[in-house]
């Protein structure tokens, strides 16, 4: 699909409230973050807030995978009745619910626990 991805070290981080750049500051001895609209975060709150968006959207990919399957199979099953070939739908309805299932044992394993 796409040979383009690379896992390059990010220049900033992300505000998981709304997406905007963070600038990190120390205040009192400890790290803070603020985005440019204030949303403002201990390391620690940080860490949480970051590791429920990245389930979120785990979760939501894992949900467009299961849909793309069912619309598949749907189609599938009406290029059956109608009497054309399905198995492209077919196929694409395995291969969806294959990929499901790698993000699926992603999200259901161990984590590792930060403790600051
Ligand atoms: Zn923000």
């Amino acid at each position: 699909m796409n040979d383009g991805y690379t896992l390059d070290r990010p220049q900033s981080l992300s505000c998981p409230d709304c997406g905007g750049t963070l600038s990190t500051h120390k205040v009192g001895g400890f790290r803070q973050y603020q985005c440019h609209i204030g949303h403002v975060f201990s390391t620690e709150v940080l860490l949480a807030a970051q590791f429920a968006r990245l389930e979120e959207r785990l979760g939501g990919a894992l949900a467009s995978l299961n849909e793309r399957a069912e619309l598949c199979r749907r189609m599938a099953d009406a290029a059956s009745k109608d009497g054309r070939d399905a198995t492209s739908f077919q196929a694409a309805a395995a291969e969806c619910l294959e990929r499901a299932q790698t993000l699926r044992h992603l999200l259901q394993s161990e984590w590792t626990r930060l403790h600051m």
